[in-house]
Order: structure tokens, then sequence, then C-alpha cells
């Protein structure tokens, strides 16, 4: 089973999407300068069931458009069934990994892939020198280009627990 250490719901890591966003625990790939260390214990944050998601999707009905997991590939089988899920749901799916491909199984259930780890030097997606990619997965077509060109670097994030909104730089690096 995956778990989940922060829900935010975020409207710049996939564009024109407004996503239910889940930073997943337990990422293998220890990235130098990783922006979520503090995700790296499998056992840390709250599970993320299929069930929970459905519940939580209802909660946001009307309001997102999107389901986002940064990481979860690594238990594929548990990411398939919050997948199909979200996709009952009638909301896109996307992944953040910071793997250069995930397997086709993944694919087939995403509209949307982030691929590369992290690389201080080659910056995120709105860096022009990035080794990561966005994808939009029904047409092939790159995003990059919509986090480019002086877009800010902050992304804006609300729960329903928040009556506040918090800027968090860094969020476009994540795997
Ligand atoms: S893939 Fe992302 S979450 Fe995992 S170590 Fe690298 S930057 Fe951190």
């Amino acid at each position: 089973m995956l778990r989940y250490l922060t829900e935010d719901v975020v409207f710049q890591e996939v564009p024109g999407e407004v996503s239910l966003a889940y930073t997943v625990t337990g990422c293998p790939l220890r990235c130098p300068s990783c922006h979520s260390a503090d995700s790296w214990d499998p056992q840390g944050g709250r599970p993320l069931t299929p069930d929970f998601l459905i519940q939580r999707l209802k909660d946001y009905r009307g309001l997102v458009t999107c389901v986002l997991f940064f990481g979860g590939e690594w238990q594929p089988c548990a990411l398939l069934a919050l997948l199909a899920a979200a996709q009952r749901q009638g909301v896109h799916r996307c992944l953040y990994t910071g793997l250069d491909t995930v397997e086709p199984r993944l694919r087939r259930q995403l509209t949307f892939l982030k691929t590369g780890p992290w690389v201080r030097e080659l910056g995120g997606l709105d860096s022009p020198t990035t080794n990561q990619r966005l994808i939009d997965l029904r047409t092939g077509a790159m995003l990059n280009h919509h986090f480019q060109g002086g877009h800010s670097h902050a992304s804006t994030h609300t729960t329903p627990d928040q009556s506040e909104t918090e800027l968090h730089s860094g969020i476009l690096a994540r795997g």
C-alpha cells in the first residue's frame, strides 16, 4: 500500500488542470538536493488507498480536474489501483517520476507523465536546460514550454482544511 505525506490542490504543475496532488512516500531514488527528502521514509505519512482517493475526489467534485502523484511508481500495482479509481471518477491522471520512463501498464492509465530525476545544475521544468520532460500522453506533445519564459517558480496550494493559500517554491522540480 502506498502512503502520502502531503495533499494539495495545485494550479501550475499540470498545465490547464486543477490538480489534487499527493506526495507519495518511499521514493528510492535519493536524488542529491531532493526537495522532498522528508518523504523518503516508506512508512511515513498516511495510507493512500483507492477508497480514500475516491472520497477525496467526491469532496472536490467540480473543483479538481486531475489527480497528480509525486511518485508511487515503485509500487506499480498499488499505483494502478489508484489510477483506475481516479479514472472512474472522471478526472485526468498525472505522474511525476524521477525515472526516465515507466512501465507501459502505468502509461496506459496516465494522461500526463513527467520524467527525469532532479539535477540541480540542470534545473526543473522551468529551466531551458532541464533534463525533465512533461508529456501529454494523449498526443505525445511536450509541455515544458508552459513552465518557461519567465513563469514563477511558485505554486499556489489550498486544501479544504486551509483557509489561506500558501506559496510553495520548488515543487516543479519534484520527482
Ligand atoms: S525522484 Fe523526486 S522525490 Fe525521488 S529523490 Fe529524486 S527529487 Fe526526490
